[in-house]
């Protein structure tokens, strides 16, 4: 029988327990367990693919297509889980399936209620991921006390009546933090908001304090004694420099081992070797990288969540450090590339919506061609890489993305499912997983080491089969195309170190112990640029 982890949070927001319970199923698939997680979001949004990542962060997306939280990154890069669209679920989510099953008469003579009807949906998702696995770890978004969250915790607390205390387990993560003034950790909060559980019927059974400090014996006494959590069972969460470190600090606090102890699930021997080595590798560089990342949404992180990590682990990789030069776009269309790109060993620009910061984009574009940087384009990168070199080689003046300029002379790229007649701003993007042919003797063909290969996508525009031939004669290099509609997915340029953009996202694929081999080649070419410019300074 499946058995269920409900994981919540308390205090404030953004205390990470996405890594977290990412974390803890890392270290139960350590002792052999089939693990998977689900996040539940409280916000009415049916998914976060139509929010701004301005307030969001990343929409990661799955293999079968869906749009979802940016913690379901997390999920697959610390575990093996493949995620889907039933391990995301928001309030819009269930609440649409209720009301289209309402509409269908589907309860025909009752009144719909939160209790049973809502909850009883909330508890049929958590069922939907069980399949197959030894124990399901649920994420609940928000923060406890908050009015929306509300159903997803009776649900919770409707699952401990009816499976037993054996087959359900609660993890509170709390905020205990470090009162400068008086010198001392404080629990209040936690007291609090492990209060706010219990009057709607949920006592945890496991409390994860997230502090910048080891607390001490007294500490977690006092928790434990207000919080009627016993002491083993109240957890350090230690701030850390590196996330992949946060599984071995809870391995070193026993978290596991309490966890399958009142899950009645007998611990095997961890195997946490490679994932050791991996977080050594990643501390002890040989030498760093600086990689300029031309974005939209610079001044917020989050939404390059998963890219941040693609670019750590293949840095990893080379046991190297990638430094990021967060660079907005718009600051190329009004300063001169040479002045803002001049320390960049390699240039990156990823994928985007809109036409802000389209030509500051361009132009970074042109500079990496011209001056042989590595250039790596994703999505958007990939569709400006192409522009640039439309208009700068193949002499197609005005050339663009009707994205950005629909009346353009050369539409190199334009709206493909236009042509099948779908409007619907939601229905128009191709989504997930699509097989991509790769040529041999091309950049990714080298990376990859095999011929064909399956990346998520999420984009409305298409490279516009028109212009294959002519961008083809003037030396772009088509490297990766899929067969099934006959698509354009990565184009090369040839005589530069690396110069590769695709349509889809890697990012999304890239995990810490399997970097992603687009990265990896990616930072490679990028560090032997920075070599031999050292040298040729060195030689001055
Ligand atoms: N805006 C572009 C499109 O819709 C690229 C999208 C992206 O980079 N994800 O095709």
């Amino acid at each position: 029988m499946t058995k269920f982890i409900f994981v919540t949070g308390g205090v404030i927001s953004a205390l990470g327990k996405g890594i977290a319970a990412a974390s803890m199923g890392m270290l139960l698939e350590s002792h052999g367990y089939k693990i998977t997680l689900q996040k539940l979001d409280p916000y009415l949004n049916v998914d976060p693919g139509t929010m701004s990542p301005f307030q969001h962060g990343e929409v990661y997306v799955t293999d079968d297509g869906s749009e979802t939280d940016l913690d379901l990154g997390h999920y697959e890069r610390f575990t093996s889980t493949k995620t889907t669209q039933a391990h995301n679920w928001t309030t819009g989510k269930i609440y649409d399936s209720i009301l289209r099953k309402e509409r269908r008469g589907k309860y025909l003579g009752k009144t719909v209620q939160v209790i049973p009807h809502v909850t009883d949906e909330i508890k049929r998702a958590f069922y939907a991921v069980a399949e197959g696995n030894d124990i399901v770890i649920v994420e609940i978004g928000g923060t406890v006390g908050d009015i929306e969250s509300l159903p997803f915790l009776e649900a919770t607390r409707q699952m401990r009546l009816s499976l037993g205390k054996e087959n359900t387990l609660f993890i509170h993560l709390t905020l205990v933090p470090y009162v400068k003034t008086s010198g001392e950790l404080k629990t209040k909060p936690t007291q609090h908001s492990v209060k706010e559980l219990r009057a709607i019927g949920i006592q945890p059974d496991i409390i994860l304090c997230r502090t910048d400090r080891f607390l001490s014996k007294d500490i977690k006494a006092k928790i434990s004694l207000f919080t009627n959590v016993p002491l083993e069972a109240v957890i350090t969460a230690k701030d850390v420099d590196n996330i992949y470190e946060i599984p071995l600090g809870f391995a070193k606090e026993g978290l596991d081992l309490i966890i399958l102890k009142e899950l009645k699930l007998p611990p095997k021997k961890r195997r946490l070797t490679q994932w050791k080595k991996m977080v050594n590798r990643m501390k002890t560089p040989r030498d760093e990288v600086r990689i300029a990342l031309i974005g939209k949404y610079a001044g917020l992180q989050d939404s390059y969540m998963s890219l941040k990590q693609a670019l750590d682990h293949a840095g990893t990789a080379h046991q190297l450090k990638v430094n990021i030069s967060w660079i907005e776009a718009e600051e190329l269309e009004t300063r001169k590339a040479e002045k803002v790109l001049k320390d960049a060993d390699g240039i990156l620009v990823p994928g985007g919506f809109g036409i802000r910061g389209i030509e500051g984009k361009i132009n970074a574009v042109s500079f990496a061609r011209k001056n042989k940087i590595p250039f790596f384009g994703i999505c958007l990168g990939m569709q400006c890489a192409t522009i640039e070199f439309a208009r700068n080689v193949a002499s197609l003046p005005g050339a663009n993305s009707s994205e950005f300029n629909p009346k353009t002379p050369h539409k190199i790229f334009f709206k493909w499912r236009e042509l099948k007649g779908v409007q619907d701003l939601g229905g128009t993007m191709r989504l997930g997983q699509f097989l991509c042919r790769l040529e041999k003797g091309s950049f990714a063909e080298k990376a990859y080491g095999r011929l064909n290969v399956y990346e998520r996508h999420r984009h409305r525009y298409e490279f516009n089969p028109q212009y294959e031939e002519t961008l083809s004669k003037a030396g772009l290099f088509i490297s990766g195309k899929n067969p099934d509609y006959n698509l354009v997915e990565i184009v090369e340029i040839r005589n530069h170190p690396w110069f590769l953009g695709c349509q889809f996202h890697p990012e999304f694929k890239s995990k810490p112990v399997k970097f992603h081999p687009l990265f990896k080649a990616f930072i490679g070419a990028s560090y032997v640029y920075r070599s031999k410019r050292n040298k040729n300074q060195q030689q001055v």
